[in-house]
């Protein structure tokens, strides 16, 4: 894998779309993992009680395993329960397990609520060299995901190449913009991934057309394809990067994130929308 330029600080992605399924989980391990190929150090925070992205990235989760819980609600530091993934070098994780499930209720009477995961972030941060960070949400516009859009810098949204792909993604642009304007004005919707793209419908091209038009600076060029290695990866431990580095999915990952590491923070339309 060829190396790939660090940012100039770090960059904090959430990755969000309230709709399950569409590939948060799978966007945020794959890109990180092939930014740590690149030679990049990289954090994941799990931040969804169901641990699939600590599941991919190869570690430990099971029930009492320290981790985001201990962070958001105990108030540990991030630093005392990262663990290196097997996946790359310089690719670290925060796991999550099923007690992250409480978090989301017990936040609410928690003080400065939605500022937990930032203000631990930046204390790792400031003690961590770190390139890129992917915070992969839950499903749902809860306290956790308000947590992720507090503590990030950039938005990336999976969408789905599917029928009203992008009805669920006006619901998050409202969701970002409150949060814009009252609790992070740096937050900025940078990148939008095309998942689960089947080259063979012509309903997908249409909705990635359509999703290129709404989106168009934040669309990356490449698109990641129905890739039954993707899906399968995952029950091995592993990102597909490792599962099988040859197949399309992974070339499609890897082409993704160096896109990502090229173009940088890049400005967005959306002050035009
Ligand atoms: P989310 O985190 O948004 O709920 P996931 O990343 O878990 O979505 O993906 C949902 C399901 O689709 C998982 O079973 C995953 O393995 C599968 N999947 C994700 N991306 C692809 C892809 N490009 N090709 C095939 N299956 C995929
Ligand atoms: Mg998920």
């Amino acid at each position: 894998v060829a190396s790939l330029p660090a940012p100039a600080a770090p960059r904090v992605f959430v990755v969000a779309n309230q709709k399950g399924g569409v590939g948060k989980t799978t966007t945020s391990v794959n890109l990180a993992a092939a930014l740590a190929l690149g030679g990049l150090s990289v954090l994941v925070i799990d931040l969804d009680p169901q641990g699939n992205a600590s599941t991919a990235l190869g570690v430990e989760h099971s029930p009492g395993t320290p981790g985001t819980y201990e962070v958001l609600i105990g108030g540990s530091a991030i630093a005392e329960h990262v663990v290196p993934s097997p996946e790359a070098p310089g690719l670290q994780v925060l796991p999550a397990s099923i007690d992250l499930a409480a978090a989301e209720i017990e936040l609410v009477s928690v003080v400065a609520r939605e500022n937990r995961l930032l203000r631990a972030l930046r204390t790792y941060l400031a003690g961590h060299p770190t390139d890129y960070v992917f915070i992969d949400c839950p499903p749902s516009l809860g306290l956790l995901t308000l947590n992720a859009l507090v503590a990030a810098n950039e938005i990336l949204i999976p969408i789905q190449c599917e029928y009203y792909a992008l009805e669920g993604v006006s619901q998050l642009m409202r969701t970002i913009n409150l949060v814009t304007g009252e609790l992070n004005q740096d937050l900025r919707l940078t990148t939008v991934v095309l998942t689960m793209f089947d080259a063979r419908t012509r309903l997908a091209a249409q909705v990635a057309q359509e999703v290129r038009t709404h989106f168009a600076a934040e669309t990356l060029p490449s698109v990641i394809p129905r890739s039954v290695r993707i899906s399968e990866a995952p029950s091995y431990g592993q990102t597909v990067l490792t599962y099988h580095p040859d197949s399309a999915g992974a070339v499609s990952y890897l082409k993704a994130a160096q896109e990502i590491a090229l173009r940088g923070a890049a400005p967005t339309t959306q002050e035009n929308r």
